[in-house]
């Protein structure tokens, strides 16, 4: 079990946007709360966004592919697929490929 805290959700969020999504920073928000779900990419009445992140984890990994899964989620909410209007469509695993190099691996649910 792992304890999360937010310097540990920007830093690996700031790592993988680096490497994958560059979604501006401005965006990359992030609250702690108790939820069963694991993760959550919430979006509020006036266009603000954030990523709600549970306070445990059984361990690092399910940590990073969740935090992962989220920022994927922001990226789509930034830029639509004209097509692909499912969460979990082509357009959310297009993203297995090159993450799975990377240690990260996509899930509808985990
Ligand atoms: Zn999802």
């Amino acid at each position: 079990m792992i304890k999360t805290n937010l310097n540990t959700c920007y830093k690996t969020a700031n790592y993988f946007n680096k490497m994958f999504f560059e979604i501006p920073r401005k965006h990359i928000n992030f609250i702690l709360v108790d939820i069963p779900e694991w993760g959550n990419f919430c979006e509020g009445h006036d266009g603000d966004v954030w990523i709600e992140m549970g306070k445990t984890y059984p361990n690092y990994n399910l940590f990073k592919n969740v935090l992962v899964h989220e920022l994927v989620h922001m990226y789509q909410w930034l830029y639509p697929d004209p097509v692909d209007k499912e969460d979990h469509g082509p357009s959310f695993f297009k993203w297995n490929k090159h993450l799975t190099e990377h240690g990260v691996v996509l899930e509808e649910t985990y």
